[in-house]
C-alpha cells in the first residue's frame, strides 16, 4: 500500500495544499478527503479526476470536501465510470443536504442525489469498517469541534495494511497474516486520553498538527504534541500545518513533518 499526501498543509495553506491523501492498493486509488485544492494537488502529481476509484470523507470542512463537486461533475460529464464513496452514514446525509446539494442537485432536466454521482455510496455505521484492496479501514471518531454543545467529530482511519496478495475478507487469513497499522487522525483536537489506545496500537501515526503562533482550539497544536511520550512521538508524522518555517520536529523526537507530495510505502 502506498500512502501519498497530495497536500499536507492547513485549510489556509498557499504553499503545501490542503491535507488530503491518496491510498493506493492493488492498483486502485482511494482519495481520503477532497478539498478545494484537490484538483491542483492531484495535477501536481500528474493525476486527475479520472484516476480516482473511490473517495473517503472524514468531515465537512471545505479543505476536506470543497473539491467534491469538481470530482463528481468531472466524472459525471466526461467519463463513463464513477468513483465509489465511503462515508459515515450520518455524515452522508449532511454532506448532501448541507453542502453539495446547492450546486449539484439540478442537472438541466434532471434532479439528482448523492447516489447518482457515485458507483456506490457505502454508508458506514459508527465503528464502521471497509476494505480497500489489501487494507482494512476502521473508522474512529476524533474530537474536532462542538456545534454549540454537541460534539462534531471527524472520522479518522485506522488502516490495517496486509500483504497485497492476502484475502483480507477471510478471518483466518487476517489472523495469520503480518500487518502494519497506520493511523490517520484526520482533523482532531489534542486529546491524548481519548486517542491513547489508537496511538499505542499503531505502528505509524499521521497526526493533525497546527503550527500557527495562536491555538485554534480545534486542531492539535505542535507545542501540545511535544508533551506526548517519547515512544508515541517517535512514530508520529505531522501534517495539516501552517505556511512558513516549521519547527525542527525530528530534533523534538517526532518522525518529522510530512512534505507535500510525499509517499509512504507499507
Ligand atoms: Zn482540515
Ligand atoms: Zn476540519
Amino acid at each position: 500500500m502506498n500512502l501519498t499526501f497530495i497536500g499536507a498543509g492547513s485549510a489556509f495553506s498557499l504553499e503545501s495544499f490542503q491535507s488530503n491523501m491518496l491510498i493506493e492498493s492493488r492498483g486502485n486509488r482511494l482519495l481520503v478527503d477532497c478539498g478545494g485544492d484537490a484538483r491542483f494537488a492531484l495535477n501536481r502529481l500528474g493525476l486527475g479526476a479520472k484516476d480516482i476509484d473511490a473517495l473517503y470523507v472524514s468531515h465537512l470542512h471545505a479543505d476536506h470536501i470543497g473539491g467534491i463537486e469538481w470530482l463528481c461533475f468531472s466524472r459525471y460529464f466526461t467519463h463513463s465510470s464513477r468513483p465509489e464513496l465511503f462515508i459515515n452514514n450520518r455524515l452522508a446525509e449532511l454532506l448532501w443536504e448541507q453542502s453539495l446539494r446547492g450546486g449539484m442537485a439540478s442537472i438541466q432536466e434532471r434532479v439528482v442525489g448523492l447516489d447518482d454521482f457515485f458507483a456506490a455510496v457505502h454508508r458506514l455505521p459508527a465503528n464502521g469498517i471497509f476494505d480497500f484492496g489489501s487494507v482494512r479501514c476502521q473508522l474512529f471518531s476524533t474530537v474536532h469541534y462542538f456545534d454549540g454543545y454537541e460534539l462534531v467529530p471527524s472520522y479518522g482511519l485506522l488502516l490495517d495494511v496486509y500483504p497485497e496478495e492476502f484475502d483480507i475478507a477471510s478471518p483466518a487469513a487476517r489472523d495469520t497474516a503480518p500487518r502494519r497499522r497506520v493511523m490517520l487522525t484526520t482533523d482532531t483536537q489534542f486529546c491524548p486520553t481519548q486517542l491513547r489506545d489508537f496511538y499505542n496500537s499503531a505502528d505509524v501515526i499521521f497526526q493533525d498538527c497546527e503550527t500557527s503562533n495562536w491555538k485554534s482550539g480545534i486542531h492539535a497544536h505542535y507545542d501540545d504534541l511535544c508533551t506526548l511520550p517519547d515512544a508515541i512521538r517517535a512514530k508520529m508524522w505531522l501534517y495539516h500545518y501552517s505556511d512558513g518555517k516549521l519547527p525542527d520536529a525530528v530534533a523534538a523526537g517526532f518522525a518529522g513533518f510530512v512534505r507535500q507530495g510525499q509517499t509512504f510505502s507499507f
